[in-house]
């Protein structure tokens, strides 16, 4: 049996196939402290307050939203203007809910856009993928695959737009090289300043988009 408490400190059992249920309770029972502790460490790490917002503003975009949390069978995200209202049956559906959302809106948004930074420049890759990460904003694999963070969301637009030049120039130079930063250059100049605000930037991140 496996146990996970999740970001708002509810409890998961998962079961394999050939374990009765009956005995859950004696082993969530045996397992009481570690669960205290885990919920302690994710409170301090993602506050509850913090894990189903009254507001929500992408930079990147400059769309800002209010929300508004209501009971419903079906976990969904309802869009109306710059309303969004967030229906399930208890706050971790709201919770999942909300992730699969901003999902949704990171693949929207963020791959169109390096596509249009791709022909602009140019510089071609195979695949992108968004990913929820907690450390990294961006990468490029040497077969051509560049991953991007979800949460540059909610970081400028030029930053957004250094981090795709910066992952479509690996596609010419896998590396650091002063060639290489020689190359982000002719492509952005003062691209420095950027590179600034990624560096600090995970701490602008409201917490429950961090969840991966
Ligand atoms: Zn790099």
């Amino acid at each position: 049996m496996q146990l996970k408490v999740s970001p708002l400190g509810t409890i998961e059992v998962v079961l394999p196939k050939n374990i009765n249920a009956k005995h859950v309770p004696l082993f969530v029972a045996e397992h009481q402290h570690w669960i205290e502790q885990t919920q302690k460490q994710m409170a301090a790490l993602y506050p509850p307050e913090e894990l189903l917002p009254g507001s929500l503003n992408f930079a990147a975009t400059n769309q800002q939203w209010q929300l508004k949390y209501c009971e419903g069978k079906r976990a969904r995200v309802a869009e109306i203007n710059n309303s969004l209202t967030v229906y399930s049956q208890d706050d971790n559906g709201a919770q999942k809910a909300l992730q699969q959302w901003l999902n949704r809106r990171a693949d929207e948004t963020l791959i169109p856009w390096l596509h249009n930074v791709s022909n602009e420049l140019k510089l071609t890759f195979k695949r992108a993928i968004v990913r929820a990460q907690k450390t990294r904003w961006g990468s490029c694999s040497s077969n051509g695959t560049i991953s991007i963070n979800r949460a540059l969301l909610f970081m400028p637009p030029e930053t957004v737009r250094y981090l795709f030049i910066h992952e479509l120039c690996h596609t010419k130079e896998m590396n650091h090289s002063p060639r290489y930063w020689a190359f982000v250059e002719s492509h952005m100049p003062g691209y420095q300043q950027h590179e600034q605000i990624l560096s600090k930037g995970i701490r602008l991140i409201p917490r429950w988009a961090l969840i991966t």
